[in-house]
């Protein structure tokens, strides 16, 4: 039997009767300390049960969003290309499989998971699980780098992005100390 909760006026799925004993199970096939979650900067992400197409990303692969934030993402992506900024859409809806394929991939690879996990968040806790979080890049930039923050279109969003409801998640120094990334902005729900 599946729990449902709702965050604002959006039900949210709690993925399986009790998401983190599912999470606990993937984080030990990983090998993700059972001590992250207890200590992790990040928080739990339950992934939504309503799911928008978002259409294609830059690179020609179907994205999904929160109903709400797509309808602010694509108003968002008007109102800029109006002022001749092109934002594009590098990623936006990621499932806890996705994030622990992605993981898996990087571990096949030969990299830590101490390392993996200073840039990817654990299954289960990565913003894109909510559906509200998006990637961003524009036409004169190498796609998810910090030179993002040197183009027309990071100043764009600097100046425009909260109008539309959208904040960045990870400013350069946050508190939590997750890494800067200029390119990952986030719907904010009503309280
Ligand atoms: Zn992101």
């Amino acid at each position: 039997m599946s729990r449902t909760a709702v965050i604002s006026d959006s039900p949210v799925l709690l993925v399986e009767p009790v998401l983190e004993s599912r999470l606990a199970e993937l984080h030990h096939q990983l090998g993700i300390p059972a001590a992250w979650s207890a200590h992790s900067k990040w928080t739990l992400q339950p992934e939504p049960l309503d799911l928008a197409d978002a259409g294609l990303d830059c690179f020609g692969r179907p994205q999904r969003m929160l109903p709400a934030a797509l309808t602010a993402w694509q108003q968002m992506q008007a109102a800029a290309a109006a002022e001749g900024i092109n934002l594009m859409l590098i990623s936006a809806f990621r499932s806890v499989d996705y994030q622990c394929e992605l993981i898996r991939r990087k571990l096949d690879k030969g990299q830590l998971i101490e390392q993996i996990l200073t840039v990817n968040a654990a299954p289960g806790f990565s913003e894109h699980h909510s559906g509200r979080a998006i990637d961003l890049g524009t036409d004169d930039c190498f796609a998810l780098t910090e030179d993002f923050e040197e183009t027309a279109a990071f100043r764009w969003l600097q100046t425009n992005a909260l109008s539309f409801k959208f904040l960045l998640s990870y400013p350069r120094n946050n508190p939590a100390g997750i890494c800067y990334e200029p390119w990952h902005w986030c719907f904010q729900l009503d309280e």
